[in-house]
This record gives structure tokens, sequence and C-alpha cells, in this order.
């Protein structure tokens, strides 16, 4: 295979970037096509467990997320009053933190700055329209009417992927889960230094990130009908009502809430592509072909281990077909995995039936899958 392939990237998310960075390093040409205008992700924080910051080192940039986030490595279960019931160390990958809180916008600018830094061009306000594989390129065309032939193109396009559709129509639409993600950034009481899971039975249960010194997230999920959409005069309100049952820090988080515009509401769908991830030299990665619920906060980690072990697996295969089916047969199992328990983990968190299969996957439980995950991707 010719040491430099030519790659277009369809989605400038967590994981297009990191493929960005991880094949620039690697002497590939490579370009982004990014829908929106510029790297402007949702102000709301995430969690890069330990295999996610191996990735990270990997292509370069741990410092940088370490620096702009909030490294932390005990987990604590808490009552409602905020009382702790268990501190659980989490397990750390290699020599890299066990955990890092960070807010998406500087997750975004530091995988874009990397990308930008390693070769790769990057461009916004541009999606694919279309696209031709004849076996031994792929001939594109962008919505700017400019036109390219790349020997791989990758759908890093999210949970809705365009390029999905246009490889399988709706057979993966998301499907909805029937819950849905309260999330409101706040400033970090000094005594939250890493995430605190307090729980209400089966009530409820609310999460504590920490993202910087100064903020965390309040994150909370609850059943909710599909149509349904917080008040936007309201939310923080609703927000607090379904919250009732804690008092302590989750309680003083909320009191300091009185901006309805600052609670974000996301739906839970999830989507599981059962073909191939590629069809020729077109590839799905991350949400686009397996978005999973968030309980094991581990989407973007796969997203992101996907991108690396793409690029490892074509350096190593003899063709691009070939590297794909290398990277699909050690992504799959992976990616599922963490689809079914963080699936398994929702319906016995919500008091839903859980199958003897996903009996036996609550057996290994969020703990318990910390360590499996920091184990090799
Ligand atoms: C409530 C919630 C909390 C979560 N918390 C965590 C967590 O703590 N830790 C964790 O690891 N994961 C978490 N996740 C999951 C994580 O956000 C996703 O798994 C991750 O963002 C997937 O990365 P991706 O690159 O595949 O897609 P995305 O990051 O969604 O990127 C897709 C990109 O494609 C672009 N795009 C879309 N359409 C087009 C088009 N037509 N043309 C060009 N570009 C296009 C989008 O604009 C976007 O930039 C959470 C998810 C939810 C819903």
């Amino acid at each position: 295979m010719a040491p430099s392939l030519r790659v277009l990237i369809h989605g400038g998310g967590i994981g297009g970037l990191t493929l960005a960075t991880a094949l620039a390093r690697r002497g590939h040409s490579v370009e982004v096509a990014e829908i929106r205008d510029a790297l402007d992700a949702l102000g709301v924080g995430i969690i890069q467990p330990t295999n996610a910051l191996h990735v990270m080192r990997e292509i370069g940039v741990l410092d940088a997320c370490l620096e702009a986030g909030f490294p932390w490595e005990v987990l604590t279960i808490a009552d409602p009053a905020g009382n702790a019931l268990a501190r659980i160390p989490q397990p750390r990958m290699g020599d890299v933190p066990a955990a890092n809180g960070i807010p998406r916008p500087a997750l975004a600018g530091v995988l874009g700055d990397a990308a930008v830094a390693a070769g790769a061009t990057v461009r916004f306000g541009v999606t694919i329209t279309a696209l031709d594989d004849d076996g031994t390129g792929v001939d594109v065309t962008l919505s700017d009417g400019s036109a390219g032939r790349w020997d791989l193109v990758v759908g890093f396009d999210g949970i809705g992927s365009p390029l999905r559709t246009r490889l399988y129509g709706d057979r993966y639409a998301p499907a909805y889960t029937g819950f849905a993600n309260w999330r409101v950034t706040l400033p970090r009481p000094a005594d939250v230094r890493g995430v605190v899971m307090a729980t209400a039975g089966k009530e409820a249960k609310a999460l504590l990130t920490p993202i910087t010194d100064e903020l965390m997230y309040l994150g909370a999920v609850f059943a909710e009908a599909e149509d349904f959409r917080p008040d936007p005069e309201h939310a923080h309100e609703e927000l607090a009502k379904r919250l009732a049952l804690f008092s302590g820090p989750v309680a003083e988080a909320l009191a300091a809430v009185t901006d309805p515009a600052a609670v974000v509401y996301s739906r839970i769908s999830q989507v599981t592509v059962e073909e191939p991830w590629h069809v020729g030299r077109v590839a799905l990665a991350g949400d686009a072909a397996h978005a999973s619920t968030p309980h094991l906060a581990q989407g973007a980690a796969m997203a992101v281990e996907d991108a690396l072990v793409l690029a490892e697996s074509l350096g190593t295969a003899a063709s691009v077909p070939a590297a794909l089916e290398t990277w699909e047969a050690r992504r799959r199992p992976r990616a599922m995995w963490v689809q079914a328990l963080s699936r398994a983990v929702l319906k016995q968190e919500t008091g839903g039936e859980t199958t003897a299969e996903e009996d036996a996957l609550l057996e290994v439980g969020v703990p318990g899958a910390a360590h499996v995950l920091a184990k090799s991707y």
C-alpha cells in the first residue's frame, strides 16, 4: 500500500479530529470536512476515562487535555444528602491518569489545533454532496463545489451520520431509549475533586463532574417522552423538580441555577450498525457506527480508540479494504461490549427488565468495566 494515503474525514468532532491527527502524524494527506462553521461544541463537559487519555497521549495531546481539564482518580458514591457511601479508586491505563473532566469546547480546541499542527486540513461549513467509489479510489464532491479523489473516506459524522444513511438508508437510524440527559455547568465546590455519583435508589441519580479548577457539571438521566422538550423559560425549575429527593451538594448546585438557558437537554439514543462498518473504501466510525448510552462515559473514548486503531491498521495492512477488515475485527467486540453494558446499566438504574445476558454483564458493573477497559484496546 502507498506509504502516504489520501484520506477524507467526514465530521470534525472528537473522533474525526483524533483520526486526522493520528494519520497526519504518520505522513498521510488528510482533509476534514466539517459541516459546522467552527469548532463550537456544546458548552458542557465530558469525562475522558483512562483509555481515552491513553489515546490522547499517543496523538501527543495528553498534557494539553490535562491542563485544560481536571484530572481525577476517585469515584465517590454518595447518598441523596451527599454523604459518601464508597470511594472507588479508578484504574489507570499504563501511567496516564485515571480520568479527566474537560469542557467540550476546550477538548475540541485541543484536538483541532493538534490536527492542524500535524498537517491536516480542516474545512468548515462543508459536507459531502456526491460520492463514487470505483474500487480503487473514491471521487467526492463537497457542498462548496470542490471535488477530489481519495483512497479512503471515513464517516466520523456522529449519531445522525448522513454518510451512514448514504450507505445503508435508514436501517440504522438512531433508536430513542426513552431516557434523556439533563446537564448544567456550575461553579465547582472545593471538595468535588472527582466524580460524585449521588443516588436516590431507582428514583434518581445525579452526577457531579469536575471539569476545570473553577467548574463542574451536574448531570442526571430521567425517563422522558420522545417529543418532550423542557420549557425554555423554566428548564432549571423542571430539573430541580426531578431532583427534589436530593439535598446537600446536588441541591446546593441546583440552587445556583437561575438561568433556564444554562440547562442542556439531550435525548439518549443508540445506534448499532450490524452490517460491516465499511462498504468498499467508505467507512463509518465512532457514534456513526455504534452510539451508546452514556452510562459508562465511554462513547467518545470508543470513538478515539476507533481513530487510533484505524490509523495503526492502515500502517500495517496490504490494502485499504484489508486495513478496514482488520480494524473492525479489533474494534467491534469492544464497542459492542460497551454498548451492551451501558444499556444494561440504564435498565438497572431505572428499574427496567434485564435479560440473562444483561444480568451477566451487570455482574461486571460500572467499577469493573473501568478495569476491563483500562486494558489494551
Ligand atoms: C449526554 C451525553 C453525555 C456523554 N458523556 C460522555 C462522557 O463523559 N465520556 C465519553 O467518552 N463519551 C460521552 N458521551 C458520548 C460522546 O459524546 C460521543 O460518543 C462522541 O462525541 C462521539 O464522537 P464522534 O466523533 O463519533 O461524533 P461527534 O463528536 O458527535 O462528531 C460528529 C461531527 O460530525 C459533524 N457532522 C455531522 N453531520 C455532518 C455532515 N453532514 N457533514 C460534515 N460534518 C458533519 C458534526 O458537526 C460533528 O462535529 C456522551 C454522550 C451524551 C449524549
